[in-house]
């Protein structure tokens, strides 16, 4: 095929490209219709211009457009074997998430559906997509709970805050801007995303601030809430692959959102009390007093409705796209106790490695644990809180073991109290 350059300029050979001689180059290599030729230095040029092309377009990049089946997607196709049922969904998230039973059973079922969905026969019955919702004060477990499962899936996963989204046009980001995140989290495999999973935080907060539709624009309710939707539904949505603003010259990476499951979670501040007032009107409209004693007016969550949501400000499209709706209890007490010791990655268990690491062994007195958790209680920072505590506590102890040979460290609660007081006094 190529030609060293032992050919000699008097048969008339040269590159179609440059017009360079054999005796200048390594290589031509000729075409296989005919007299044209092209030599080693202008085909290194074109791969050069060709892989800066592909950096600025990874879609069509060749090798990604068609695909070889990626580790992602072979993990949840059930005939690999490799998707868990939801009991193992629900044994993975018990390693990580107290509590939340409720939460962590609808949300193992509708993952496996969403796979399953993915894995449908084309001609069958058309499984619809389940996109999830869940509402539970801050700090519960949401975000949590959705970053356990796409650990366990192996798929891409992003978290976007709704609060910086607006309509296209105002100051803040596109809609479309959600999507960059999961193809950065899917190194730009198109078809990776396209199987991912989009946590939307605080989705509460697009909700629309009154109850009627309003006539003048909405900047950071409604308008977004319906672009929103679009995403939800499934689309081929166009992408700027760096962020920020579409621009017209911009090259865009056309992404579909049909297989993407999409988690939203909120904490609804106030909900109950809409709550409740449903349940009042229809305890005292049709059944009598009786059924309002069955009602625990301590979790008025539990109770939620696809309706509450409609009462709070979201659209009844958006809420239609969102079957799957389920609440997180408040942690109580013992479950905060429990978060501070029994997770996988507990957080007294990351400074016991912390200190093992350097040959200390750390003992947090039982009586210790609980004044943590007391403080986070009278705080109001709730499991978000306990870290912080942990932290304050921590801070001499973290700073001075490493200087001494103490082989064995244990926090008792006077050590405990003293460091908070003094800090927070501070
Ligand atoms: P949010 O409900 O506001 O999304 P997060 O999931 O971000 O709350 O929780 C914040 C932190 O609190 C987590 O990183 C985790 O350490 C802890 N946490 C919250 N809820 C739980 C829970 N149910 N089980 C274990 N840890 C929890």
């Amino acid at each position: 095929m190529a030609k060293k350059n032992n050919n000699t300029s008097d048969n008339g050979v040269k590159c179609s490209f440059c017009g360079k001689e054999p005796s200048y180059t390594n290589i031509l290599v000729p075409s296989p219709f005919g007299d044209t030729y092209i030599c080693s230095e202008c085909v290194d040029q074109i791969e050069g211009l060709l892989k800066d092309y592909y950096e600025e377009n990874p879609s069509i990049r060749p090798d990604k457009a068609k695909g070889k089946k990626s580790k992602a997607s072979a993990a949840i196709e059930p005939e690999t074997k490799e998707l868990p049922t939801p009991a193992e969904i629900r044994a993975f998230l018990d390693q990580y998430v107290i509590g939340q039973d409720d939460a962590k059973k609808y949300l193992s079922v509708a993952v496996y559906n969403h796979y399953k969905r993915l894995a449908q026969d084309k001609d069958d019955v058309d499984i619809e997509k389940s996109n999830i919702i869940m509402v539970g004060p801050t700090g519960t477990g949401k975000t949590l709970l959705a970053k356990t499962i796409a650990r366990q899936l192996d798929v891409p996963f992003a978290i976007v805050d709704a609060t910086v989204l607006t309509e296209a046009g105002y100051v803040g980001e596109d809609i479309e801007s959600l999507l960059v995140r999961l193809l950065q989290a899917a190194d730009y495999d198109v078809a990776k995303a396209e199987r991912g999973i989009v946590f939307i935080d605080e989705i509460d907060k697009i909700a629309r601030k009154g109850d009627n539709p309003s006539i003048t624009r909405d900047v950071s309710g409604e308008g977004v809430q319906q672009g929103l939707l679009k995403l939800l539904e499934g689309s081929v949505v166009n992408v700027p692959p760096n962020g920020g603003r579409k621009h017209p010259e911009q090259k865009m990476i056309a992404v579909d959102t049909k297989n993407i499951l999409f988690i939203c979670g909120g904490a609804f501040d106030g909900i109950e009390r809409k709550i409740a007032h449903r349940l009042n009107t229809h305890v005292v409209g049709f059944t009598g007093g009786s059924t309002r004693s069955k009602i625990d007016s301590d979790n008025y969550l539990q109770y939620i409705a696809p309706q509450d949501l409609k009462s709070f400000g979201l659209i009844p499209e958006i809420i239609g796209r969102l079957p799957v709706l389920v609440h997180l209890d408040p942690l109580d007490r013992e479950a905060l106790l429990r978060v501070l010791t029994e997770p996988k990655n507990a957080i007294t268990r990351q400074y016991e490695k912390l200190f093992a690491m350097d040959g200390v062994k750390l003992v947090f007195a039982p009586e210790t644990l609980e004044f943590i958790v007391d403080k986070a209680i009278e705080y109001k920072l709730g499991a978000r809180g306990l870290r912080t505590i942990v932290e304050t506590i921590m801070i001499d102890p973290m700073y001075e073991t490493p200087s001494t040979d103490i082989k064995e460290l244990v926090i008792d609660r006077a050590f405990a109290e003293e460091k908070i007081q003094k800090a927070y006094i501070g």
